[in-house]
C-alpha cells in the first residue's frame, strides 16, 4: 500500500483496524488488520556515547578491528551497537561473547601477576 499514512489505530485490547490518509489525495480510509508492525529504521541509538566513544561515519560504536575495545580502555561494545550490516539475534549473541572475552583478558591484565594468574591466558581462552 502506497502513499497512505495511519492516521489511528482501533482496537479493544488489540489492534483490529487502521485509520488511513492517503498523502497524494487527502482520502481518509480504513483497514481491518490482525497486527501492525513498525518500521522504526537502522539508526543506531549511540548519541548516548557520542562524547565518549568514537563512533564510525555510520554512527556504531568504532571497535578496534574484530575485537569488542572501544577507543576509551576498559570499556567494550557488544551487539547492533557496533554491527551497520549483519544487525541479527545470532550475530549480537556472538559478539556479546566476544566482549566478555576481551573485558575477562583486560581485568585479568591489570591483576598483580602471579604464576597462576599467567596460566589463565587469554590465547588459552580463545584456543581451547
Ligand atoms: C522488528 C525486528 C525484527 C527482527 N527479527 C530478527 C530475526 O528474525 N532474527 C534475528 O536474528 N534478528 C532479528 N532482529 C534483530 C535482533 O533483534 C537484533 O540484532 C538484536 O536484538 C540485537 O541485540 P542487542 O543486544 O545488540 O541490542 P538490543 O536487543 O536492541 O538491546 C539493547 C538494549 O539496550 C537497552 N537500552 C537502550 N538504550 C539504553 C539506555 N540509555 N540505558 C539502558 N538501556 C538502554 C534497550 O532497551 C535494549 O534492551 C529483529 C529486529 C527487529 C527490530
Amino acid at each position: 500500500m502506497w502513499n497512505n499514512e495511519i492516521t489511528r489505530v482501533d482496537g479493544d485490547g488489540k489492534v483490529n483496524r487502521l485509520a488511513l490518509r492517503n498523502t497524494v489525495t487527502g482520502e481518509e480510509s480504513s483497514l481491518d488488520v490482525t497486527g501492525l508492525f513498525v518500521a522504526i529504521g537502522h539508526d543506531p541509538r549511540t548519541a548516548l556515547f557520542a562524547d565518549q566513544l568514537e563512533l564510525t561515519a555510520e554512527g556504531t560504536v568504532a571497535v578496534d578491528a574484530r575485537s569488542s575495545k572501544t577507543s576509551l580502555p576498559g570499556v567494550f561494545a557488544a551487539g547492533d551497537v557496533l554491527d551497520p550490516h549483519y544487525r541479527q539475534a545470532i550475530t549480537a549473541a556472538g559478539s556479546g561473547c566476544t566482549a566478555a572475552l576481551d573485558v575477562e583478558h583486560y581485568l585479568a591484565s591489570r591483576l598483580p601477576t602471579t604464576p597462576q594468574l599467567a596460566e589463565t591466558s587469554y590465547e588459552r581462552t580463545h584456543y581451547v
